[in-house]
């Protein structure tokens, strides 16, 4: 598109900076030629310049406007129908557009720093002519180029040592000739892949794998929930619907809860396309800010076609994607949880429905608001009721630990479990969701315990670290000899995380290999996968750890799955706290006999009696949903309802909770039908220093709710000097 010069346009900018709209300025003269939709830009921004991004060039209007001061790249870096999609996802979450553009693209490009420099390479090609050569070093380089078609500079002195003078006499002899290209980042050039099986698909795989090919056929919107059990297969589907995809010359993109917990996925697909000489890149976090831009860059140009990365790669520039899938759909870290407070789930069927993609939810326990999706018949169902082979899905039992006698961590069934497991050289996963010695050290004296200075929160004790620390703030402390309210001694860890589990293990089972996986022993890159492949490769017998431990792996040899305390997961105030026990447990349980060899599943609670459980115990999926939907329509919640959390904070109490309960009278003054729940202290009443309030906004329409949060630009301009407001739609957690 040129900009014809009587024709001038301006330009609509999203700047990086707090603001609601997309600003107007003009476009000078010298770029009235290069400046497109998707241009990075500097521009003026009251005394300050700022980097902005083009979104839309109408034609001008003659009003006086500021120019645009720079532009950034050469690229556009999206096309106008991404600007859109990331401007209705602004919208939608009520966060400032610049912002949430600045959250969607690469990191390094919004800041004042320049983008990740373009990195290029010296290539050289046989001309075709082939004169005489004198000189072996000559011959050698000439033939192997000639036998590659092409070779690269580094590539040429990795064959033989300063090879620059030979190849200047080649190209001066008019037998190679030589061009500077770009020369992409390739964080995967030297990973191995793994030779991909080809696998006959079973019925319900086959007949899932129909529907979908007929609807991507068709090329129209349309969201699937593929419900399978753990073990069913959904991967194979995956990889087939992608097929087909790409055989419509559409790309596809590939969400996944966390890359670093999905190797196995992540191989799957890289064998399968690999084989098709399919282009494939994966977004993960690992990823420097170059290998990010330059990902962000071939995709744009369409020369990728299956992206694999985690939330974000929700806003990755695919040309024109023809299926999205969401793998472990229900899982919580698809929504963002501050700032941008996205759900990568949701917003790829706002993608796919302005694309006319179709789009695939996966999970053995869907999230409930896409089951009563599926139910109400706004997305199709597919169901994979049985694992792969007829394997059984384990036998899970509740061990009542008030029967059990618990002196240590592990009831007697529990160890007797896992001492036959251990005998017959098979695996072990137990989970306890904590990680740390103990959740607080207590003053067996006074009662007193060690709470953080800036949350509302005890201090989490580690023996290994040898110290107190904060989850939230990261304060630490080192242990206290004697309690600071009575100077007593006897300050003992209360309660149990992974450390705890790990030395107590050791000591039941001194001759097994025990690992720990955690927040704590995976802060190192790669630490995930080297944990992940010694459980693949038999180097570990038990693996302990949190929910790390649940997700999505595929072990054959493990046939014991261990839950060390169900209950205190179950008793959350939050609405959805059985939903999440029930995918947590469900999850867990799913990795045990997937191999030939059956599973078993013990879980101890002193609530055996708790119907969720039970219903874990069943694999009675669609009996938990039914009952939990029923409750969810009777109090208004979510799928039934819509929320919206409003998070007033600020350094001072009184005046955070006066200015809370003034915006709560305000939205009341300004709205019809929408309840307004509050102010309350937040279940996290302090973080990070400041005093928190929650205002809980919720209505069976979204309509009166979209209306209510337009107010709130401006209602947010007349809070206290001081006072922070955030505003969270679709809340999954409310700390
Ligand atoms: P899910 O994601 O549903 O838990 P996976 O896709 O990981 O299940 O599949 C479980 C196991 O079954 C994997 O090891 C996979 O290779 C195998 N598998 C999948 N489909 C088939 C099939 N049609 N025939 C044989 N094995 C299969
Ligand atoms: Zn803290």
């Amino acid at each position: 598109m040129s900009l014809a010069a009587d024709h001038s346009r301006l330009a609509r900018v999203v700047v990086t900076a707090p603001i609601d709209k997309p600003l107007d300025y003009a476009v000078p003269e010298d770029l009235q030629e290069r400046l497109r939709i998707g241009s990075r830009v500097r521009v003026p921004l009251g005394r300050r310049q700022a980097v902005g991004f083009v979104v839309e060039l109408p034609e001008t209007s003659g009003q006086k406007l500021k120019p645009v001061a720079e532009l950034l790249d050469s690229a556009p870096l999206f096309t106008a129908r991404h600007a859109e999609f990331y401007r209705r996802a602004a919208a939608y979450y009520a966060y400032p557009v610049g912002e949430a553009f600045r959250t969607a693209l690469p990191a390094g490009l919004s800041g004042k720093g320049q983008a990740p420099p373009v990195l290029s390479e010296t290539l050289y090609r046989p001309t075709g002519q082939a004169p005489n050569l004198r000189g072996e070093r000559q011959k050698q380089i000439f033939d192997f180029v000639c036998a590659a078609g092409e070779a690269s500079l580094a590539e040429l002195k990795a064959l033989l040592p300063a090879p620059y003078q030979a190849l200047q006499r080649l190209v001066a002899l008019g037998a190679l000739q030589v061009q500077e290209v770009e020369r992409l980042r390739d964080p995967f050039a030297r990973e191995a892949v793994l030779p991909h099986v080809n696998l006959a698909l079973n019925t319900a795989q086959s007949a899932a794998l129909q529907s979908l090919e007929h609807t991507l056929m068709t090329g129209a919107f349309a969201t699937f929930l593929l419900h399978g059990v753990t073990g069913s297969g959904k991967t194979e589907v995956y990889l087939r619907a992608a097929a087909a995809c790409l055989d419509r010359g559409r790309q596809v993109l590939v969400l996944v809860p966390e890359i670093a917990l999905t190797p196995q996925l992540v191989g799957r697909f890289r064998s399968w396309f690999q084989e098709r000489a399919v282009r494939l890149a994966v977004l993960h976090s690992g990823l420097s800010d170059g290998e990010r831009f330059d990902a962000w860059r071939s995709i744009a140009r369409g020369d990728v076609e299956v992206v694999i990365g985690a939330r974000s790669a929700v806003f990755a520039p695919l040309p024109e994607p023809g299926l999205i899938i969401v793998d472990e759909e229900h899982d919580a870290s698809y929504k963002q949880s501050e700032g941008f407070r996205y759900n990568a789930r949701d917003l790829a069927q706002l993608r796919g429905q302005m694309e006319g993609a179709t789009v695939l939810l996966g999970s053995a326990t869907p999230a409930l608001t896409s089951y009563q999706r599926s139910r109400a018949g706004q997305v199709h169902a597919l169901d994979l009721p049985e694992r792969i082979a007829d394997r059984p899905l384990p036998a899970v039992e509740l061990v009542d630990l008030s029967k059990t006698g618990l002196e240590t961590l592990l009831s007697k069934p529990l160890q007797e479990a896992i001492t036959e497991t251990l005998a017959a050289g098979e695996q072990a996963l137990l989970l306890l969701n904590r990680r740390g010695y103990a959740p607080f050290l207590l003053c067996h004296d006074c009662g007193a315990t060690c709470r953080c200075p800036n949350c509302a929160i005890t201090l989490t004790f580690s023996r290994t670290q040898n110290s107190l620390r904060c989850h939230y703030c990261d304060f630490r402390l080192p242990p206290p000899e004697v309690c600071a309210g009575c100077g007593g001694a006897r300050m003992m860890p209360e309660g149990a995380g992974t450390e705890r589990l790990e030395e107590e293990l050791r000591s039941v089972f001194p001759e097994a290999r025990i690992a720990r996986m955690d927040r704590d022993t995976t802060t190192r890159k790669g630490a995930h996968a080297r944990l992940l492949d010694r459980v693949a490769t038999g180097d570990i017998d038990i693996l302990t750890g949190t929910q790390m431990i649940a997700k999505g792996h595929d072990f054959p040899r493990v046939t014991l799955v261990g839950v060390l305390n169900a209950d205190g997961a179950l008793n959350l105030p939050d609405f959805r706290s059985a939903e999440r026990v029930f995918s947590l447990l469900t999850q867990m349980a799913g990795r045990a006999g997937r191999g030939v060899l059956p599973g078993r599943v013990l879980i101890q609670t002193y609530d055996p009696e708790n119907t969720t459980l039970q219903q874990v115990a069943r694999h009675a999926y669609f009996e938990f949903a039914e009952v939990e939907l029923d409750q969810r329509e009777l109090l208004g919640y979510p799928p039934f309802g819509y929320l919206v959390n409003l998070v007033l904070a600020g350094n001072d109490l009184q005046r955070t909770g006066a200015a809370a309960d003034l915006l709560a009278e305000r939205l009341m003054a300004k709205n019809g039908s929408v309840e307004v729940l509050g102010p309350a202290p937040c279940l996290l009443a302090k973080l990070r220093g400041k005093n928190r309030f929650q205002i809980l906004l919720k209505s069976t329409q979204r309509q009166p709710l979209r209306a209510l949060l337009d107010h709130l630009p401006e209602l947010r301009k007349q809070l206290a000097a001081g006072i922070t407001l955030t505003i969270d739609v679709d809340p999954l957690d409310m700390v």
